[in-house]
């Protein structure tokens, strides 16, 4: 046993402030592959009021004298798994700002550290560096450029199927404190992490939280590590997180990983009844996911008897985006306005739904365009399996319901909203400007060649005040669920990811 630990007495330890005993443990071969080692050498740094009174004795047993020395009623104890990226200046992740934040805790009011090599989660050093390689830039270990890819997709492909389980287990930490004759003390753990209070108290520690929260430092590069954390559900984060998290998202600072791992969340809340985040919190995500709204719908659209996939740009806008539109082109571009009705349909096996749109031109104005005031169009749709499908068989809206009902399907409901459309008067793109009930804003969707949406946008940036794209709108507002199922949902995540991040680029660009 004795020779698993030594010792060296620090007399003056700049980081902790002082009388600082270091301790280090040296796992064996077993020790390490139970857990999750990467390295054999545990380092514990103990400074406690009364370590200062061994400076003065000239012999002692460390191991028997310890306990005497931790006098405290709860000792703080941080538990710091390696991470020499960190350490040496990567902003990729976390960890160095608690680091450094549970040392300056430890200075102020004494506490052990213990630095334990559990590099990635237990895979090691260099798996780190790979699955950062492939998320920071897309490139796998042959240095061949296959795309950003988030922590999960990352872990998956550099682990197959085996699953990526958090390979670090604390019973270790238990043996050394017990072995040192502390391990019924009372301890305060600094952690946001749940599992490893869990973990310890299981190991039969008496251990709490730390419960005060101090700044957390989140931005651009380590904003997904916060997100894929919210996503597992291994730490909770209060309000003042969140709301970090929300002004970064929304103000588009962030990356292909944030951005995949925001869309896990909403679908995870939308979908996971048994998922553990907090209904405030919930709302929040849901809110912020709006706000960053756009994307590609797969679309359908009848245009001289092609039907062809368009991308879409969605976002809110407020009323002043008329006024904005008609100064970019030097005219008005919108040709009508409509009043279109959306008649949903579920077919009694629940397997299908079918939604009718008719619109019918309450006005043109002063353009000359191909639907006559009072026209009714009527289109149809079926989503199955995500598939956008136009119905074979021509129906009048007179005879819908009807034919619907007569054909298996269950009436479900009726949407009706105001559309001031732009179609044919700018080339290559239409513009829709919806008002629906409940919502106070207004939803704008571009449809067109990827090309001249980017472009479009991008001259609204420049030229005008780009609040007119930003207008928040409160998720409370979308009352009417079905409506964001049907239109404003992401059809093909990858593309829509590649999308947002050109948006994201592009608003960029108008902020420099
Ligand atoms: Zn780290």
């Amino acid at each position: 046993m004795k020779n698993k630990y030594s010792f060296y007495f620090q007399k003056n330890n700049e980081l902790f402030g002082g009388t600082v005993l270091s301790v280090c443990y040296k796992a064996d071969d077993n020790e390490i592959l139970k857990y999750g080692l990467t390295s054999p050498n545990i380092l514990i740094l103990i400074k406690t009021p009364e370590i200062n009174d061994l400076l003065y004795k000239k012999n002692f047993n460390y191991m028997s004298e310890l306990k005497n020395q931790i006098k405290c009623k709860k000792i703080l104890l941080r538990i710091q798994s390696e991470c020499l990226l960190g350490m040496y200046g990567d902003l990729h992740c976390d960890c160095e700002s608690q680091r450094l934040d549970s040392i300056a805790k430890i200075k102020d009011e004494g506490g052990i550290f213990i630095h334990l090599p559990q590099e990635a989660q237990g895979w090691g050093l260099h798996y780190k560096l790979q699955e950062l390689e492939l998320q920071v830039s897309g490139r796998d270990e042959k240095g061949q450029y296959i795309g950003e890819k988030n922590r999960d997709d990352a872990q998956k492909l550099l682990l197959g199927n085996q699953n990526f389980d958090d390979c670090r287990s604390y019973e270790i930490i238990y043996k050394i404190l017990f072995d040192l004759g502390i391990s019924t003390k009372k301890y305060i753990l600094i952690s946001e992490s749940e599992r490893k209070i869990n973990s310890l108290k299981k190991l039969g520690l008496d251990v709490i939280k730390y419960s005060s929260y101090k700044e957390f430092d989140v931005n651009v590069d380590n904003i997904s590590e916060y997100l894929i954390k919210i996503l597992n559900g291994t730490h909770t984060f209060n309000d003042e997180v969140i709301n970090k998290i929300g002004e970064l998202i929304i103000n588009r600072k962030y990356n292909g990983r944030t951005l995949s791992t925001l869309i896990n969340i909403v679908d995870k809340i939308k979908n996971d009844k048994n998922y553990n985040l907090n209904k405030n919190t919930k709302d929040k995500f849901l809110s912020f996911y709006d706000q960053i709204l756009c994307g590609v719908e797969k679309r359908y659209i009848v245009d001289d008897s092609i039907i062809k996939l368009q991308n879409n740009f969605s976002c809110k806008v407020n009323s002043s985006i008329f006024k904005a539109i008609k100064n970019l082109y030097g005219k008005n571009v919108f040709d009508r306005i409509s009043l279109e009705k959306l008649y949903y349909f579920e077919s009694k096996k629940g397997n299908k739904s079918v939604r009718i749109r008719s619109s019918k031109v309450m006005d043109t104005i002063g353009k000359p365009c191909i639907f006559m005031k009072g026209q009714i169009h009527v289109e149809q749709r079926t989503f199955n399996d995500e598939k956008t499908q136009i119905l074979q068989e021509e129906i009048s809206l007179s005879k819908l319901r009807s034919f619907f009902e007569n054909n298996d399907y269950d009436y479900v409901k009726r949407v009706e909203m105001i559309t001031i459309i732009s179609e044919r008067q700018i080339p290559n793109i239409n513009i829709y400007i919806k008002k629906l009930p409940n919502i106070e804003n207004r939803i704008m969707d571009v449809y067109g060649k990827k090309d001249v949406i980017r472009k479009f946008i991008d001259n609204l940036i420049s030229s005008l005040n780009r609040n007119v794209l930003n207008e928040v709108v409160s998720n409370s507002d979308y009352e009417d669920e079905n409506f964001t199922d049907y239109n404003l949902r992401f059809a093909d995540i990858e593309v829509a990811i590649q999308e947002e991040l050109e948006i994201y680029n592009l608003l960029k660009k108008g902020d420099e």
